[in-house]
């Protein structure tokens, strides 16, 4: 069996020892100052982050409320397994994250970084006594120290010392961590714990087919609810398949998103598919309307029909006529043959008007006699054609002012505004960037050839913070750039994504001294030279950005040049 080399971790601090820079530098990466540096504040719209994944700042007497009330609502069992099983999935998540951010070829590094992300997170202080795996042949054993559990502080506060362990989340964080890792089940018990009087928690990990009586706490693990089991007891209708006959690719063109602001445009649109209602979408530039109303199309009962779209700002004024209704052979100078318009070749499916508010009045007054006596006239015709097409409008500027201002008809307005579906910028939806991220990527480097590995964890704080004037379209439009401007194999990085004079004001971040400071780097980077500078760049793109590479090269180890890279602003 391997054994982590033993070396001065946070783990094993005594208590009562204050951390010093050294300390917060040691070991390989991740170390603690690197973990700290994930960490961002941006209280200016609501968010913390650590890397791409948004965090919570929660009293520890909140938590300790929760826990009580579920207990006293769900009994102690149930709510053990409850908080195993979220505890699992951030272990889980973690492990991931750690992962993708230090891929480094020392798996040992990796797992260090779990009790750190728990001393981190201010959940635990852990002391690492024994720690031994290998992957290859499946085998783990570890035994750590917890000292002041914030679960056992407030499980002792409400209900006093008992016989049975506390630390639920902690033990499901731990599991869930070690079993991303090994890439199977590993199960963490609580041997000794504060809530059952003893003076420290000490924890014990073991591949879970290694404990004699795994199905005892096994049944803590119990698989995650899902939202659909969660909708059937609630009694909720199901969201609607997506028609089968919709392919993988289609469906990569749907909007991408999981935030509140996102899922509530997206169960407006699911609730109005079924009917034939006219729906306005508003919604400032880039946000997607388009996409949306393919999407409401697409759900509908009307999706094996066609969907047409027109811009209504950009054609003519003198053609916008014949180009929604159609014209008849003659009908003015040009119009050589008959033809129909855009309303006939949506015929029993859904026409798509985008920035209707740039139609002239005559053509808004057909527009609405289109709508209430669902018949249109071909310029220079004088037959009624009877249509049955779903109109579906969007408009970036606020309609109401356009009537004011004598622009819109107000009765054109109401008819148009039977459902209105604001559809949120993206600043608003921060939440659904990381996903968006990937979306594009992968789209971007299929459409010009370019195997891309992903975001530096640079990038990837920069994009969560950006303002993103230009919605989501301004996110695609800086990912497909820096797909192409990117080397091949190499990340993506904030030069790659924003020009100089672009690139967005910094957050807050922790200081060494753990407070927060609007830096924008949280380290200020000590002033180098730029030959040095150079140098490390070149020698870090010859080794195609694998920084363990660009280490040996230089005869340091990776920790030393990732900490040198990153006060060079290099990572
Ligand atoms: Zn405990």
């Amino acid at each position: 069996m391997k054994t982590a080399s033993p070396r001065l971790t946070l783990s094993q601090l005594r208590p009562g020892d204050a951390l010093t820079d050294a300390d917060l530098d040691a070991g390989a990466s991740p170390t603690v100052r690197e973990l700290s540096e994930s960490l961002r504040f941006s209280p200016g719209d609501g968010r913390i982050w650590l890397e791409d994944q948004r965090m919570l700042l929660l009293r520890a007497s909140t938590y300790g409320m929760l826990r009580r009330e579920l207990i006293a609502s769900t009994g102690q069992a149930q709510a053990r397994s409850l908080f195993t099983r979220v505890g699992y999935s951030a272990g889980a998540r973690d492990a991931g994250l750690v992962r993708r951010n230090w891929p480094d070829g020392n798996p040992a590094n990796a797992f260090e970084a779990g009790p750190r992300m728990h001393a981190l997170s201010g959940m635990v202080r852990p002391q690492t006594l024994r720690f031994e795996f290998d992957i290859a042949r499946g085998e783990f054993h570890s035994e750590h120290l917890w000292f002041d559990s914030v679960e056992d502080d407030e499980h002792i506060a409400a209900f006093g010392i008992g016989t049975e362990p506390a630390c639920w989340m902690l033990v499901g964080y731990a599991s869930g961590y070690a079993s991303a890792f090994m890439g199977k089940r590993v199960l963490f018990r609580e041997v000794e714990c504060r809530s059952m009087g003893h003076e420290l928690c000490r924890i014990v990990g073991k591949p879970a087919d290694q404990w004699d009586d795994a199905e005892e706490d096994l049944r803590f693990f119990e698989p995650e609810a899902s939202a659909q089991d969660v909708r059937r007891r609630l009694q909720v209708a199901a969201r609607p398949e997506l028609p089968e006959a919709v392919t993988q690719a289609e469906r990569e063109g749907e909007p991408i998103g999981i935030s509140a602001a996102f899922s509530a445009a997206r169960h407006l649109i699911e609730r109005v598919a079924p009917t034939t209602a006219t729906v306005l979408f508003t919604g400032a530039s880039g946000v997607g309307k388009e996409l949306f109303a393919r999407t409401l199309h697409r759900i509908s009962p009307r999706h094996g029909q066609p969907f047409v779209a027109l811009n209504c700002a950009a054609i003519p004024d003198s053609l916008i006529e014949a180009e929604l209704f159609g014209v008849e052979r003659g009908a003015f100078t040009g119009a050589n043959a008959s033809r129909p318009g855009r309303f006939e070749r949506a015929q029993r499916g859904t026409l798509f008007l985008d920035e209707v508010a740039s139609l002239s009045l005559v053509a808004q007054g057909k527009l609405l006699r289109a709508l209430q006596e669902r018949v249109i006239e071909r310029v220079g015709g004088t037959r009624e054609i009877a249509v049955d097409v779903r109109v579906v409008a969007a408009s970036n500027v606020d309609l109401r002012q356009e009537v004011a201002a004598g622009r819109f008809r107000e009765d054109l307005l109401f008819r148009l505004n039977v459902f209105p579906i604001q559809l949120p910028p993206l600043k608003e939806r921060r939440d659904d960037i990381p996903l968006l991220m990937e979306a594009f990527l992968r789209r971007y480097g299929a459409l010009h050839g370019r195997r891309v590995p992903g975001f530096t964890p640079r990038a990837v704080r920069t994009l969560v913070q950006y303002e993103f004037p230009g919605n989501v379209r301004e996110l695609q439009n800086l990912v497909e750039r820096a797909v192409i401007l990117a080397n091949p194999d190499e990340p993506i990085d904030v030069h790659h994504l924003f020009r100089s004079g672009e690139a967005p004001g910094p957050g807050l971040g922790l200081d060494e001294s753990g407070r927060l400071t609007t830096a924008a780097q949280p380290q200020t980077p000590k002033p180098a030279t730029d030959a040095n500078k150079a140098r490390y760049a070149q020698v870090l793109q010859d080794a195609r950005y694998n920084v363990a590479e660009a280490a040996r090269v230089l005869g340091l180890t990776r920790p030393q040049m990732a900490y040198r890279l990153r006060k060079l602003g290099l990572l």
